[in-house]
């Protein structure tokens, strides 16, 4: 890869994102690093010599402008913003927050893939999709998240049969279990302890760094290797209602 090439994160301004900038940056990438707070991307671009954006995906006129502030060479998208709210079951759910999880995760991610799509084929570039494993399969409670991540990767597998001949490569990354520092606290309107029990006595669930070396890896690969789908989780996680929990280290488990 020529040290030149751009690569566009959104969502970086924590968590995964964030780390799957530093983790291009570190593999010679110009990294635009967007997403709504403006601190700490301008905090981030300034420690790995990037790019800041301030970038609302669920807002057309920041997408346009975004878009537009762009230099012509994008070879890489990486749609990383997104989120779940609330875990209610579906006769209780709350829909204005199932409505900005797909304005985030679906249709957001859309639209930004939409504005750079034109550039990512003229550099015979990727696009990678970090869905979830909660794409996979329902759980309780995860209807909306679920439904959402699902229908973002449906995205993805839709560009990847329309655009097949086409010099672009379509990536849909999906973790299960990934400790950040930011996603439960957000998906339970802040609620510390019950963010906190979602990783109560898993011994390594993922951290960002896993999923961005994941990102980096496919980046790193040649044009013609299309990776469709990278499932990636902790050990302790074997399916999505298969977590191995230690909650008395005193006791065997
Ligand atoms: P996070 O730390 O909460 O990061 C979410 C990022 O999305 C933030 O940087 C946030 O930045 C950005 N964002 C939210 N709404 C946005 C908007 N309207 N416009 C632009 N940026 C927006 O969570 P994370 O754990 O790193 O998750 C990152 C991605 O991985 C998400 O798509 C999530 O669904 C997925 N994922 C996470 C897990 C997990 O267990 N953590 C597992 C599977 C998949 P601003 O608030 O500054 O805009």
């Amino acid at each position: 890869m020529s040290s030149t090439r751009t690569a566009v994160v959104t969502g970086a301004s924590s968590g995964i994102g964030a780390a799957t900038a530093r983790a291009l940056a570190g593999d010679g990438w110009t990294v635009v690093c967007a997403a709504r707070r403006q601190d700490r991307v301008e905090a981030l671009a300034a420690e790995i010599g990037g790019v800041p954006a301030v970038l609302d995906v669920t807002d057309r006129a920041s997408v346009q402008a975004f878009a537009a502030g762009l230099g012509e060479e994008v070879s890489l998208l990486v749609n990383n913003a997104g989120m779940a709210l609330g875990q209610e079951p579906v006769a209780e759910a709350d829909l204005d927050a199932w409505e900005r999880m797909y304005a985030t995760n679906v249709i957001g991610t859309t639209r930004v893939t939409q504005a750079l799509l034109p550039r990512l084929i003229k550099a015979e570039g990727k696009i990678v999709f970090i869905t979830s494993t909660a794409a996979d399969t329902a759980y309780e409670g995860g209807a909306g998240y679920c439904g959402a991540k699902a229908a973002e990767r449906m995205v993805a597998g839709a560009m990847r049969l329309e655009l097949v001949d086409q010099p672009v490569t379509i990536h849909d990354v999906a973790p299960g279990m990934v400790r950040t520092d930011e996603f439960a606290l957000n998906r339970y309107a802040g609620d510390a302890d019950r963010a906190g029990a979602v990783y109560a006595g898993v011994a390594e669930p993922l951290v960002a760094e896993d999923v961005a070396e994941t990102v980096r890896w496919i980046a790193s690969l040649p044009r013609h290797v299309d990776v469709d789908r990278l499932t990636v989780r902790p050990r302790a996680q074997a399916a999505q209602h298969k977590v191995h929990r230690v909650l008395d280290p005193g006791r065997p488990s």
